[in-house]
């Protein structure tokens, strides 16, 4: 889990706006940008905050693709 308090200090390197802690696909913990749609992965509870790492959200009820 990530701390709350450090949460607040995170940005998306992008847009400089909040992350919020999501699931990804494997189980694994995210900290997802919606207003660029992108989910940055958090490796043993660190945070990837590179516009590289990032993966693509797929819009809500948007399914059967890739
Ligand atoms: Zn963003």
């Amino acid at each position: 889990m990530i701390d709350r308090e450090f949460l607040t200090l995170l940005a998306c390197p992008v847009c400089k706006g909040p992350l919020e802690p999501s699931a990804g696909p494997e189980g694994g913990e995210e900290l997802s940008c919606r207003r660029c749609a992108l989910a940055y992965p958090v490796r043993d509870g660190i945070p990837m905050l590179l516009r590289e790492d990032a993966r693509p959200l797929d819009p809500a009820g948007d399914p059967g693709r890739d």
